[in-house]
């Protein structure tokens, strides 16, 4: 309770009361009892010269025996004790006591202060009447000599009984003046302070995020002037808060759709955040990293030995890792945040770079020895000629056949480049219209039937006539065909077989050509449809090495997929998809 200002205040400010009004009542209480006493002194005193006054004549006429019943009338009058007492100290007459059992009051201290200064007066318990008493003495002169004391003496009874009233008075202004100040402490303190308790309140709901609060004072106090900063301290936050949330979201974003895979790992090296790409790339299933380690996310050595000395050195790594086992290349950055102890890693996927690479430098090797084979050819031909075999004319036709050939094959070879280009660049539009795949092949087998037959194979037709129309360009999609057949026949060795199927399947017509041919080894199969491309086998075998890039640019072109199966030694089945006709 006391950890509250309020009651801290209230507490204090009731403290400080009560001994303010416990002091002042203290010193009333005092005042009023001296002032009492005071009056009562100088009253018995004008008492006591009255009594001297009355009794002068007694001691001029020598009838002091008589001064008994004049104390006793005396005393009655003034309701008060009256003694009168010669200058021996021998008691004259009282008003109460009996004067044979009184002692000499020579001692008595009001009786030798009036003798000595006039009046005197002492404040003590009378051992005759058991009470507290107020004795005020004053000497009696007649003719210019004093001839007695003159005492009036009276009970502080009535003076305690008023003091007591006078005391009851003052505690009970002091209790009420102190409960009206404790409450109205409390009050005041309440008005205070209960705004700083809203305050307080909102501040804790703007600290759960709560940020739309303001506080309502309409006092121009400080507490007004600090509700009023507070308004526009959370006014500002809000506006602040609602900066960096758009600016979190667009870097979400951004980050979300980066194709480099983004890590944000803390200084222990866990991973508190992580992009789209980092998942895929790593195959780190999404909300599975936050929280790790590092190494137990990526799980590669190498790439956590970058991110290890990027937080111990606080300097940015960068390095080239190979990952095996997925065949990726990737290009780590590890850069240290200034701010904290953490580190941002960048890492990019350059296996698909190194492929185009490596396409890039195969597709310029093979052109070359393509392009260098016939030109060495039609070199060696032509000195040979110029040697001295033009003169001989039947080696001369002979050779400039050869030469003719060379000079085909590589008219074929260009021919092939430009429809591949043209094909690839979209500049021949494809002539769609509803065709009967059953009679494209029929076209391409009759086209190759004699090729077949000289290469001692068995082309078989086993496509169906009542097959569902395709969308396409027939005659693009018999170049396709001619394609692969004349690969199937090309690749299979004499007493082999190739043939030609199709089935409509889920919204496509599929088309197989296969073979009994020498086969594909596995590693080369994902390679064959690029331009160039040529195994080992087919290394001394005519061909350009375009006829599958340009078969797979046709089918694309038609929306389809081409495929391979093959196994090396046995045989292959080339596929490919063309959709149905709506
Ligand atoms: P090429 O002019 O050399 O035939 P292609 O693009 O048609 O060029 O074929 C590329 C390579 O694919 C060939 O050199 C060969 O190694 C391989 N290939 C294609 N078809 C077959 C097949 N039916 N059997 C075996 N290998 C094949």
């Amino acid at each position: 309770m006391f950890r509250s200002i309020r009651w801290r205040i209230a507490a204090a400010f009731a403290v400080l009361l009560i001994v303010c009004i416990g002091g002042l009542s203290a010193y009333l209480s005092h005042f009023f009892h001296d002032n009492y006493m005071h009056n009562l002194r100088a009253q018995l005193a004008d008492q006591a010269r009255l009594v001297g006054d009355a009794s002068e004549s007694y001691f001029v006429g020598g009838e002091t025996g008589s001064l008994d019943s004049l104390a006793k009338r005396l005393g009655e009058q003034i309701d008060a004790r009256v003694t009168i007492v010669g200058l021996d100290g021998t008691v004259l007459g009282d008003s109460d006591e009996d004067l044979l059992e009184m002692e000499n009051h020579s001692d008595r201290p009001e009786i030798i202060e009036a003798l000595e200064e006039g009046t005197g007066g002492d404040v003590r318990r009378s051992e005759t009447v058991h009470r507290e008493m107020m004795y005020v003495a004053a000497v009696i002169v007649a003719d210019g000599a004093t001839v007695g004391v003159a005492r009036v003496a009276l009970p502080l009874t009535e003076i305690d009984a008023a003091m007591g009233h006078i005391n009851a008075v003052i505690a009970v202004g002091a209790v009420i003046a102190a409960t009206l100040g404790v409450l109205l402490a409390f009050q005041m303190t309440r008005i205070t302070v209960d705004p700083v308790r809203r305050l307080t309140r909102i501040s804790k709901d703007m600290a759960e995020g709560n940020l739309s609060q303001e506080v309502t004072v309409a006092s121009r106090d400080e507490v007004g002037d600090l509700a009023r900063a507070f308004n526009r301290m959370a006014a500002k936050l809000k506006e602040t808060m609602s900066l960096v949330t758009a600016e979190r979201d667009r870097m979400a974003i951004v980050l979300e759709s980066m194709s480099d895979a983004i890590f944000v790992v803390d200084g222990e090296g866990r991973v508190t955040m992580t992009n789209r790409a980092a998942g895929k790339m790593l195959q780190v299933p999404r909300g599975a990293a936050a929280g790790r380690h590092f190494i137990e996310v990526v799980r590669d050595h190498e790439i956590d030995a970058l991110l290890q000395k990027c937080l111990e050195k606080r300097e940015q790594q960068t390095g080239l890792v190979e990952i095996r086992s997925r065949r990726q290349l990737l290009n780590i950055i590890a850069t240290p945040f200034q701010e904290d102890r953490g580190c941002l890693l960048l890492i990019q996927d350059l296996t698909e770079l190194r492929r185009l690479e490596t396409v890039r430098r195969d597709f310029i090797a093979n052109l070359s020895h393509e392009l260098r084979t016939p030109i060495t050819s039609l070199k060696a031909l032509g000195e040979t000629l110029s040697d001295g075999a033009v003169d001989q004319p039947s080696l001369a036709r002979d050779f400039l056949e050869k030469m003719n050939a060379e000079v085909d094959r590589l008219a074929q070879m260009v021919q092939e480049m430009g429809d591949l280009s043209r094909i690839e660049s979209g500049e021949v539009p494809l002539q769609k219209r509803a065709v009967n795949v059953a009679d494209v092949v029929e076209r391409a087998v009759e086209r190759l039937k004699a090729q077949a037959d000289r290469a001692g194979l068995r082309l078989q037709n086993q496509v169906a006539s009542d097959l569902p129309p395709v969308t396409a360009d027939d005659a693009r999609l018999e170049q396709v065909l001619v394609n692969l057949m004349h690969n199937a026949i090309k690749f299979t060795p004499p007493g082999g077989q190739v043939s030609v199927s199709a089935k409509a399947g889920d919204g496509s017509l599929v088309v197989s050509v296969s073979d009994t041919g020498v086969g594909i080894p596995e590693d080369d199969l994902p390679r064959v449809f690029e331009r160039f491309y040529k195994g080992d086998k087919a290394r001394s075998s005519g061909g350009t090495g375009l006829g599958l890039a340009i078969a797979k640019h046709v089918v694309e072109a038609h929306g389809g997929r081409i495929w391979v199966e093959s196994v090396e030694g046995k045989g292959s089945t080339f596929s490919f998809s063309i959709p149905l006709s709506c």
